[in-house]
């Protein structure tokens, strides 16, 4: 009986939420042109379908990923609404939903949903899904006041995690933190964190206090080498020294179990791979345009792999907020009226920006 009522009053506020009109909403935009700037714009959101859920947007992070679409390079999308470092809250959801509750807090991300069915996404590697979704990019992202989520995808946010630093750990955060699974960081070993930018930080901090490894940090910034020793770094070099990759190898002790490349330079990458000791990994992250030299002699004689990281799985995520909630990890954020936001991309291009500028939803309406 309990069980045919609930059926009844779902299928009643189900038929409401269908009848339930578009809704118009504010939101940053992919201009016709691609220029690399967005419009911010009235756009309207259709209604919720199944298995979906509406959040209502309370801070979005803006990304370089974010530039890269709205410039068109991954291909043009005119009027796509960015973002997806958004953290929010369920104000509808959507017939079959089971998961997630209204009030809930969760994240929208670059992942945004799979097909659930491939043997990527049946072997933990769904973001290999080549049914994969991107928000901000395939589907409207969360640059917006709302934003439509696929239920299944959207990750809690714990309640202990301060909402504006989870947008962070939305992307960068789990990025990083995939890439050193994928090195597969060891405590007490050596892991190198290659440029101590927006990602490198991030990764410093989830080496040293999640994985227990000993962290060396290269980078050409002596500030951002310094903030890397105050997030935990036991060694830091500078990447223009001419001896830079021997003085990884010498504080090491011989070389780096696993390296992890954020930094945007094709250099980079090769002088990681030859920082690595015997059996260590390279993690690539970053991607800059051309192609790594890989030399074989030492691949093959001291056993190298090479392995691409992209962000992190749902998993992952849910991992990464926790640290975040434990203060394991804490980025660096500061908050930006979206009417600002032309102006911080240009602050962004000019490489400018220290950790991440985040958009505050909240102010907006009532
Ligand atoms: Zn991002
Ligand atoms: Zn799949």
């Amino acid at each position: 009986m309990i069980s045919r009522y609930n059926e009844l009053v779902r299928k009643t506020i189900n038929s409401f939420i269908k009848k339930r009109r578009f809704i118009m909403v504010k939101a940053a935009v992919v201009r016709p042109n691609s220029d690399g700037y967005v419009d911010i714009k009235d756009v309207t959101l259709r209604p919720i379908r199944s298995n979906e859920a509406l959040v209502k947007v309370e801070y979005c992070g803006l990304c370089h990923t974010d530039l890269h679409v709205a410039s068109g390079d991954f291909g043009e999308v005119p009027g796509r609404i960015i973002g997806h470092e958004g953290v929010g809250r369920v104000t509808q959801i959507g017939e079959n939903v089971t998961n997630l509750k209204i009030g809930d807090r969760v994240s929208i991300a670059w992942f945004y949903s799979a097909d659930g069915t491939c043997k990527y996404c049946v072997t933990g590697n769904e973001t290999l899904c080549r049914n994969v979704k991107n928000a901000g990019y395939t589907v409207d992202g969360a640059m917006a006041e709302e934003c439509i989520v696929d239920a299944k995808y959207a990750v809690k946010v714990p309640e202990g995690l301060d909402p504006v630093e989870a947008t962070s750990l939305t992307c960068a955060g789990v990025t990083t933190y995939g890439a050193l699974k994928i090195g597969d960081t060891k405590p007490g070993e050596w892991t190198q964190i290659v440029g101590a930018g927006g990602l490198g930080n991030l990764g410093v901090q989830l080496a040293h206090n999640v994985f227990g490894a000993k962290v060396v940090v290269t980078d050409g910034d002596p500030k951002k080498l310094e903030a890397a020793k105050e997030n935990g770094a036991d060694l830091v070099v500078n990447r223009h020294d001419a001896d830079a990759t021997e003085q990884v190898i010498k504080g090491t002790n011989g070389g780096v179990h696993d390296s992890i490349v954020t930094a945007v330079s094709a250099q980079a990458f090769t002088n990681a791979v030859n920082a690595l000791e015997p059996n260590g990994t390279l993690v690539a992250v970053a991607l800059p345009k051309g192609d790594m030299a890989l030399n074989i002699d030492k691949t093959v004689l001291d056993g190298i792999k090479v392995a691409g990281s992209l962000v992190g799985t749902r998993q992952d995520l849910r991992e990464t907020f926790d640290f975040g909630a434990q203060g394991k990890v804490k980025p660096i954020v500061r908050t930006e009226k979206l009417e600002n936001i032309n102006k911080v991309i240009d602050e962004m291009k000019a490489g400018k920006i220290v950790g991440r500028v985040v958009f505050d939803f909240t102010g907006d309406k009532d």
